[in-house]
């Protein structure tokens, strides 16, 4: 099916299915454009199919299919070839305008899901071989509550009894009241240090979207238990919040900016499956040394873990990965530091520098895409591609030029610079000293440098 870059990741699945079919392997947020989730190399859960990002066969930004354009010619070519279409799978948007991309479909299926909660002791042992086996298999893991939700989820026969649905609870219109109250209380924690209120209020939030069944129906208006049988233009992504309604913002979506609602940092980082274990054992090492500095992120459902394929797009993951989506509380004052602000960004660090681990690029902070193009072995191939494309750089901006290591760096120095993630501390003056946050190394992980408190 061919579609233009600006279509969004629900109308491709909302007209795939109109003909029978699916997009078997997507982005879970569907509000996402296909020029956006293929840019950024978006993704979903599945150690199947071709890698992310999708599954696209061939992109273009016009109708020629000129495969090498001159200078002086208009640049509209078809992407369907390599070297050009791996450069083009993840291409950051600095080789031109993606205007159609065709996808390869497969007949319309159905799939089981069940959500099982476990205690984490054997989450290291556990989570490469669940990605085998189970197609969609994700992992949302509460490090401080000690517990872990894996997710089965298979394909099964069509002629399955079921019409469940996903529509999960964290993209859904919510009422801006209730979001303004769940901020508030955050806030609250933050500016008060009550690191134990904090725990006791994501328990309260995790068991209650629990029993919600993460916004799961059996039948599209209940959920009476698993497994959740449906389609998968049901089950795969969803985006309440898109359609919500038009009630001058007495809802919106969780992270809107226009209401005082959810604003958080994301660090989310691809962990070659090879050392997954050793990352997962080094995050419970320090969670062990103080469990409840881990309740922020269960906040914002814990950490969510989803298995990713590594594909040939140069800019793509280069082995299989899991990857580790971590989201957590933002000051909207820049200069005041996170309660146990230390414990994530020794996470963070661990996970991009001890274990090597690939930055998503639609998401993450400044310290992620510092020197981050060296991990990526075909650099010189996307960059001759780019070359070739736009020669003058008008699709590049400052940012790219740093992220692909052409001019300059990604981290800011200045003070305060660690506590948003613009560098790692060198100094206390990148942290907050007038605070009490003082730059120091990391517990477990020694080579760590991280705003920590002290007095
Ligand atoms: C609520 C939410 C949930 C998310 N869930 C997931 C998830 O499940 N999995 C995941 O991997 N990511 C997820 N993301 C991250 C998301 O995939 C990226 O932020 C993605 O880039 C967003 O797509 P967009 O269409 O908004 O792109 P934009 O943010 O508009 O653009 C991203 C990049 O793509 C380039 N670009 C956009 N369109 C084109 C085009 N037509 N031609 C060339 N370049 C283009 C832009 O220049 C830019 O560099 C989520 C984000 C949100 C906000």
């Amino acid at each position: 099916m061919t579609v233009e870059g600006g279509a969004t990741l629900k109308e491709l699945v909302g007209a795939a299915a109109e003909a029978g079919m699916a997009l078997p392997y997507a982005p879970y947020w569907w509000g996402v454009t296909v020029g956006g989730m293929l840019s950024t190399g978006a993704h979903g859960s599945s150690l199947r199919g071709r890698g992310a990002p999708c599954t696209s066969t061939s992109s273009r930004c016009g109708s020629s299919h000129q495969r090498r354009p001159q200078r002086d010619t208009p640049r509209c070519v078809g992407w369907g070839w390599p070297p050009d279409l791996d450069a083009a799978k993840v291409s950051l948007g600095v080789l031109g305008i993606i205007s159609q991309v065709t996808f390869k479909l497969q007949p319309l299926f159905k799939r089981s899901v069940t959500f099982t909660e476990k205690d984490d002791a054997d989450l290291a042992d556990q989570a490469v071989p669940f990605g085998s086996q189970h197609e969609f298999a994700d992992i949302a893991w509460y490090p401080g509550q000690r517990k872990v939700l894996y997710r089965i989820d298979d394909r099964i026969p069509n002629n399955a009894s079921g019409n469940g649905v996903f529509d999960f609870i964290g993209f859904r219109s919510t009422a801006t009241l209730v979001l303004f109250a769940n901020r508030l209380a955050e806030e609250g924690l933050e500016a008060t240090g009550n690191a134990d209120g904090r725990c006791q209020y994501s328990r309260l939030t995790t068991s209650a979207i629990a029993i919600a069944g993460y916004g799961l129906t059996n039948n599209g208006l209940l959920f009476t238990g698993y497994p959740v049988v449906g389609f998968q233009n049901k089950i795969q992504s969803s985006g309440g919040c898109l359609d919500g309604p038009d009630d001058a913002l007495l809802t919106a979506c969780p992270w809107d900016p226009r209401v005082r609602g959810e604003f958080f940092h994301q660090t989310t980082v691809s962990i070659s499956l090879s050392k997954a274990k050793d990352f997962i054992q080094d995050v419970q090492k320090l969670r062990d040394l103080n469990p409840e500095a881990f309740c922020g992120v269960e906040l914002y459902n814990g950490i969510l873990m989803r298995y990713v394929k590594s594909s040939s797009a140069y800019l793509g993951k280069q082995d299989d990965c899991l990857d580790f989506d971590i989201t957590y509380y933002r000051s909207h004052d820049p200069a005041v530091p996170r309660l146990y602000e230390d414990v994530l960004e020794e996470v963070e660090q661990m996970a991009l520098f001890k274990y090597g681990g690939m930055p998503h690029w639609g998401k993450n902070r400044n310290v992620a895409f510092d020197g981050v193009i060296a991990k990526y072995p075909k650099i010189g191939e996307f960059l001759r591609v780019k070359n070739e494309y736009d020669p003058q750089g008008l699709f590049s901006s400052e940012w790219t030029d740093q992220v692909l290591g052409i001019k300059g760096r990604a981290s800011i120095y200045k003070q305060g610079c660690a506590l948003e993630g613009l560098c790692t501390c060198s100094e206390d003056a990148h942290c907050a000293p007038d605070r009490g946050y003082y730059c120091r190394p990391g517990k477990v992980y020694k080579d760590a440098r991280v705003c920590t408190k002290s007095g």
